[in-house]
């Protein structure tokens, strides 16, 4: 079996239209949408995300910003950056970028972000929610792991939701920003859900479950973590992982995922690539939820509203729900 390749460019480019045609709208009501990050320090791969978020923003004639601070930032000036952020009206959404400096509390600045501006659901609310599946925002690479897959399972008029119910999602990898909601998103989607993680590993029980998986997500952060031998034949395979890797040979940085892709892509049926397949989606995903937060602005505003601007309330659900 040769897999399918599920192509990550061409679905970002058919959302970006769509977003595109929602900032045009929004910008017209007089409710340009926003984008702001926040950058502590100076990791690579923050900067080159940082880079690729901005340019697609402004390109979507989004309203983009950075603060950026120096990696010896201290947290309580991480958490003031994205207070003024979150306070400023010209802000839609807010991202703050990772990794932070090992000084600065994750959870102290997730904590600091307006609900209605987190994006990327990291506050304890909005990740509450997703978990509860009434979420607010679906984080963008656990969004895009469902669009993908969503778009492959309907493109021959099958059902995805009827798919999912009778599959077994195995993810790999259990951080709160990928693993994780991407567990809550299968569970509402109806599948048996298996989650694993480093101790899985260390246990000896990782190939138990990964060749047991109809539907396989990885997302470890280890390069060629899964082989050929690891998949159930015919598996559809999600890759996350981004990892930057050194050619012997050439010594040229390449990337590359967390499965070894060409053993497993001769077992699967389908297979995202690296790069090319969740990457691009991701980062349309986010400006595809700084529109929706903008609309929630509007929605929210009572300054707004007592103008009559601009017209109904606005079902939060449907509006961001992945
Ligand atoms: P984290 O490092 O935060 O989490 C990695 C997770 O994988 C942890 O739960 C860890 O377990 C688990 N893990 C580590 N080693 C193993 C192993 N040998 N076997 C099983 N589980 C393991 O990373 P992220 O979740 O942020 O990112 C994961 C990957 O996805 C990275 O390569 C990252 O670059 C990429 N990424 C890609 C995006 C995209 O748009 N395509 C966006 C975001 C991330 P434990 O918690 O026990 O340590």
């Amino acid at each position: 079996m040769t897999a399918e390749l599920i192509d990550g460019r061409s679905c970002a480019a058919r959302l970006r239209e769509q977003v595109q045609a929602d900032v045009r709208e929004l910008t017209a009501r007089g409710a340009r949408p926003g984008l702001a990050t926040v950058l502590a320090g100076d990791s690579y791969p923050a900067r080159a995300y940082e880079r690729r978020v901005r340019d697609l923003a402004e390109s979507l004639g989004c309203r983009y910003s950075c603060v950026a601070l120096p990696g010896d930032a201290a947290e309580a000036d991480v958490v003031a950056a994205v207070g003024g952020l979150c306070a400023d009206p010209r802000v839609s959404g807010v991202l703050v970028l990772r990794p932070l400096p090992p000084q600065v509390s994750e959870a102290a600045v997730y904590r600091a972000l307006d609900p209605l501006k987190d994006i990327e659901a990291v506050h304890p609310v909005n990740a509450g929610l997703l978990a509860l599946e009434r979420p607010r925002f679906v984080p963008s690479t656990p969004a895009s792991v469902f669009h993908l897959l969503d778009t492959y399972l309907s493109r021959d008029g099958r059902d995805p939701g009827e798919v999912y119910r009778r599959s077994r999602v195995v993810v790999v990898g259990r951080s709160a920003n990928v693993g994780k909601p991407v567990v809550s998103l299968a569970m509402a989607r109806g599948a048996t859900v298996v989650s694993c993680d480093v101790h899985s590993a260390r246990a000896g029980l990782l190939r138990e479950h990964t060749t047991a998986a109809d539907i396989l997500v990885v997302a470890a952060g280890v390069p060629g973590l899964l082989r050929g031998v690891d998949v159930k034949p015919g598996v559809i395979a999600v890759d996350v992982g981004i990892n930057a890797v050194h050619d012997e040979m050439t010594g040229a940085v390449r990337l590359v995922g967390d499965l070894d892709h060409d053993s497993v892509a001769r077992r699967a049926a389908a297979i995202t690539p690296v790069p090319g397949g969740v990457g691009p989606v991701t980062y349309t995903w986010l400006l595809r939820n700084t529109v929706a937060a903008a609309r929630l602005a509007l929605a929210t505003d009572p300054v707004r509203r007592a103008k009559g601007l601009p017209g109904p309330e606005l079902d939060v659900r449907e509006l961001v729900s992945a």
